[in-house]
């Protein structure tokens, strides 16, 4: 049986950011997981690092993390941009949602925008050719510009970090390996038993498995999420985040503020489509050009693998109009051409978003269950590191 100082169940993003957390405070890591290289949700997502929406708790994760991403991303040489997001506002009443959250993070990291600033920012001035018709952007009437959030490259960002992570010394990078069990420091696998000082378990949805009463205890479920891969006749010339109006109606920062419930009946006598779906709909720019655009969210104890066509469908209506689209040409869906889709799956607690418990003296479980994992997974990290025994937490 192998020793190491830590064991990290799982590379996705949240188990990544704390293997890199044992490494920077100079103990020996070793991740054990189960697929060939990171498949789960931290590369089906938007890459969006959401620190702007957040409230409470999961915004100081995130300004915590804020950093370590980009000096991640150094270190493993992948694309992480300080690019800010922008929210673009179809109403009065989302105008209205923008202004109070903007007073209410003391006006420091929230600009309002005009239609044409907002165009602009998105196009460089090519509206016209983006909407194909005039140099309106959509309906859009104006927006907001979140400052502090990032953007990642869901698709390269975890797999690099593994990679890095796995040439480096202290860490021993195992793949295709299966944990059946965890208790104590012992750790045994599809491939044999390892022990460690201590073990942090961060399976995302696959928690049941490990520790099934721990995950019934916080009524952990599945949630699913419908999304695409598309182009669009010009291509936009930002990399942030683009968030609509049902972003309002997700995020905390938005979604606790007393006009949001304007914005929820808006939405409600205008497209109720997109709340029967659970949208959220929103665009990920990837340095190549194509955007990432979903998503919808339905709850389950299993995900349904089937995606409706008809949910997609919805999501990319209101994507096109945003962007104000001309759904002309034979070939395309509302004005995008569609390159992929996928399903993309999160642990989802109600009670218990934020699932991070000592389960013995040498096992701790950190799972995020709710969509933000990318936008605190390092501000998590480096708290669940400060909190173990003294001799595991030697200064970074
Ligand atoms: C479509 C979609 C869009 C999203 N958009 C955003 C966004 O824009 N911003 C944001 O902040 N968050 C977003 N999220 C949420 C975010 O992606 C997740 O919260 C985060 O990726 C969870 O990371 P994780 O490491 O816990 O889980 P995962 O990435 O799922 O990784 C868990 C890993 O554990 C491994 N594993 C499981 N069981 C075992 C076992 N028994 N033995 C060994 N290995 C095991 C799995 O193989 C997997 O690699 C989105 C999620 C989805 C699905």
């Amino acid at each position: 049986m192998t020793h190491s100082d830590i064991i990290i169940v799982g590379s996705g993003i949240v188990g990544l950011a704390h293997a890199r957390a044992a490494a920077r405070r100079g103990l020996s890591v070793r991740i054990l997981e189960a697929d060939s290289s990171p498949r789960g949700a931290s590369i089906r997502n938007f890459g969006h690092c959401c620190i702007t929406g957040q409230i409470g708790e999961f915004s100081e994760l995130a300004e915590a993390g804020r950093e370590q991403w980009l000096a991640a991303a150094q270190e493993a040489n992948f694309w992480a941009e300080e690019s800010g997001a922008y929210v673009l506002a179809t109403s009065p009443a989302q105008m209205a949602v923008l202004e109070q959250a903007r007073e209410a993070k003391d006006h420091t990291a929230i600009d309002l925008l005009g239609a044409e600033a907002m165009r602009d920012a998105l196009t460089e001035g090519q509206g016209s050719r983006l909407g194909g018709q005039d140099s309106r952007l959509g309906e859009v009437i104006g927006g907001a510009f979140l400052r502090r959030d990032l953007r990642v490259d869901p698709r390269t960002a975890a797999p690099a970090l593994a990679r890095s992570l796995g040439a480096a010394s202290a860490v021993e990078l195992l793949t295709g390996v299966r944990v059946i069990h965890v208790g104590h420091g012992t750790v045994e696998t599809s491939v044999g038993t390892y022990s460690a000082d201590h073990v942090i378990v961060c399976t995302g949805h696959g928690l049941p498995a490990l520790f099934p009463a721990l995950a019934a205890d916080a009524g952990l479920i599945e949630c699913a999420l419908s999304m695409a891969l598309a182009t669009t006749p010009a291509p936009l010339t930002t990399s942030a985040a683009l968030l609509t109006r049902t972003s309002l109606l997700r995020y905390e920062a938005f979604s606790t503020l007393p006009g949001a419930e304007a914005v929820a009946a808006e939405v409600a006598a205008d497209a109720p489509a997109l709340l029967e779906v659970g949208a959220n709909v929103m665009f990920g720019p990837r340095p190549d050009g194509s955007i990432v655009i979903g998503d919808s969210h339905d709850y389950a104890a299993s995900a349904d693998p089937f995606l409706e066509e008809s949910t997609i469908d919805v999501l990319l209506a209101e994507a096109g109009a945003v962007l104000g689209l001309s759904p002309t040409e034979s070939s395309s869906t509302h004005g995008f051409e569609i390159r992929q889709r996928w399903q993309g799956i999160y642990a989802s607690s109600a009670a218990r978003p934020l699932i991070v418990e000592a389960v013995d003296e040498r096992t701790t479980v950190a799972t995020v269950a709710t969509g933000i994992g990318m936008t605190i997974a390092f501000g998590l990290a480096e708290r669940t590191l400060a909190t173990l025994h003294p001799t595991l937490r030697a200064a970074a």
